[in-house]
């Protein structure tokens, strides 16, 4: 079981920024910018290699969640960086799928 089902199942506290049925907002514990969210899926996926075509909604769904978080943020008008980490070679480190919600500074382009 990863940290983030134990936080899904308030087995271990996070800083929850928002929750409903299908997802699960929460700030993140290492921050890399003056705002850095992680919104995850309740369902277990553990990456986007994982995603199938049965998931198209509730990845959209999650999208549009995204948006309405960084919004309530404050972060709509300068902008922002979503990024899904996917396995190694992205670094991803919790087999979880989460989308980092980013903003608050500038970032570079292309990522390191
Ligand atoms: P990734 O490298 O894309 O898998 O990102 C995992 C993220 O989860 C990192 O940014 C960590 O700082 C964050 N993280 C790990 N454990 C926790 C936790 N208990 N609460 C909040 N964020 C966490």
């Amino acid at each position: 079981m990863t940290i983030f089902k134990k936080i899904i199942d308030k087995e271990i506290p996070a800083d929850i920024v928002y929750e409903d049925d299908l997802c699960l907002a929460f700030n993140d514990i290492n921050p890399q910018a003056p705002t850095h969210v992680l919104l995850i899926p309740k369902k277990v996926i553990a990456s986007m290699a994982e995603v199938e075509k049965a998931e198209q909604d509730l990845l959209g769904f999650l999208m549009v969640k995204a948006a309405e978080i960084a919004k309530a943020a404050g972060l709509s008008e300068d902008g922002y960086r979503l990024v899904v980490n996917t396995r190694e070679n992205a670094g991803q480190e919790v087999p979880h799928l989460h989308i980092h919600i980013l903003g608050g500074r500038k970032f570079s382009w292309p990522p390191g």
